[in-house]
């Protein structure tokens, strides 16, 4: 007999989308003349920029004839994306080698992909809240895993604790669901807790690209120590509208070396290597000339204006609660805001509340963990004018 996989019995169902799905759409057939205006979208809104869809087009065309067709390509990525990438951390002042970089189809699979690289009996650290896929991907290979709190009292970004003993941490900054971001500091410490204990922090920035107080970090190779140590998940998803189009990219340093139980040595970026070539056969040919546009001087400049955008919308919820005195994170330096439900409301509660009163759908903070119970997130990926609309509706549950 086949024995399936135990483990997915542990998996939580995820009923967060689903639940509000349902609550929105019986809503929506009760009151079919109410217009919903829906800031829950975990998603971009924009289309793709021009000159990324310039450069989708002329790779199709190359696909067209003999002299330029591709068939399979690395499985690590092309040499143009892969120096592209490189060229792009240098600017940021982080110098890498293009074979520590990894082109994949997203953060997504590459966050999950890479339990590959741990084994079983490692104790996983995740934040709570946190985005479902860590604890998920980690339960279905039946990993420990241990919680550190987000809580108000510490900005949503729990520190190490030296009494706690991980393998291995995630990280999220700037954080969805919370919008908090790790200053230089506070990755240090992390950064110092993970060497010390010879354990991997694996950083996910896929919000890198809305960081926009400096001198806070956007990699976590910018913090010293980091190659020893972490390896960093990235995507083009928030960057430059790719959710739908599907690329992204792990950094893997070659300085991350492990001893194995008798005593000979492993290299993680060798054995990322060796699993992709083995697992994945590469992202296509055509979507890695659009996504090699984006990290040209001018393919940024258009993500950049893509971001501002979005920027512009989080900004009017952020003051929203700043007129209200609602207590938030988020918002300056990333698309979500992440505030306290007003009138100690418990998080599905006020989404009711806010789909029956003022018909705006935002995502109760319960569905990310238990420190979520009492929070709510917005985000900012709607447009200017519904964000807007939804703002002025949401001052009168206040009057
Ligand atoms: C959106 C998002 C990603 C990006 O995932 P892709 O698979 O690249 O689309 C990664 N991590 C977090 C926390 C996200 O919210």
């Amino acid at each position: 007999m086949a024995k399936l996989n135990e483990n997915y019995l542990n998996i939580k169902q995820s009923y967060l989308f689903s639940e509000i799905a349902k609550r929105v759409n019986d809503f929506c057939a009760e009151n079919p003349d109410k217009k919903v205006i829906r800031l829950g979208i975990g998603d971009v809104t924009l289309p793709l920029g021009s000159l990324v869809i310039d450069a989708l087009h002329s790779a199709v065309d190359e696909m067209g004839k003999a002299e330029t067709f591709k068939g399979y390509g690395p499985e690590q990525g092309y040499d143009f994306l892969r120096n592209g990438i490189k060229d792009y951390y240098s600017r940021n002042g982080v110098e890498l080698e293009a074979d520590e970089i990894f082109v994949s189809d997203g953060a997504k699979s590459d966050t999950g992909n890479f339990t590959d690289m741990f084994s079983v009996d490692n104790t996983v650290l995740v934040p709570d809240p946190v985005y479902p896929v860590y604890v998920d991907t980690n339960t279905m290979n039946g990993r420990k895993i241990i919680y550190m709190d987000g809580t108000a009292e510490n900005g949503f970004l729990p520190m190490p604790d030296d009494s706690v003993k991980a393998d291995v941490i995630y990280l999220c900054s700037p954080n969805n669901p919370t919008g908090a971001v790790y200053n230089k500091e506070q990755l240090k410490a992390w950064v110092d807790y993970a060497n010390k204990n010879d354990a991997v922090i694996l950083f996910d920035s896929a919000y890198e690209c809305f960081v926009s107080e400096p001198g806070l970090p956007r990699s976590i190779f910018q913090i010293e120590g980091a190659k020893t140590c972490a390896v960093e998940f990235c995507s083009l998803s928030k960057t430059a509208g790719f959710t739908g189009t599907r690329c992204g990219y792990t950094v893997v340093p070659k300085a991350i070396v492990k001893k194995t139980s008798d005593g000979r040595t492993l290299s993680l970026n060798q054995m990322w290597n060796r699993r992709q070539t083995t697992k994945f056969n590469g992202v296509p040919y055509i979507i890695q000339r659009g996504a090699a546009k984006v990290f040209t001087e001018e393919g940024m400049l258009e993500a950049k204006g893509m971001i501002d955008t979005y920027r512009k919308n989080a900004k009017l919820i952020s003051d929203t609660m700043d007129e209200l005195g609602v207590k938030y994170t988020g918002g300056i330096n990333s698309p979500y805001i992440w505030f306290e439900c007003p009138f100690n409301m418990y998080s599905w509660d006020f989404f009711d509340k806010m789909l029956k009163e003022i018909q705006v759908v935002g995502t109760p903070g319960a569905g990310f963990g238990k420190n979520g119970d009492n929070y709510f997130r917005l985000t900012s990926f709607n447009n200017y004018e519904n964000t807007k609309e939804a703002m002025e509706r949401f001052k009168t549950l206040f009057k």
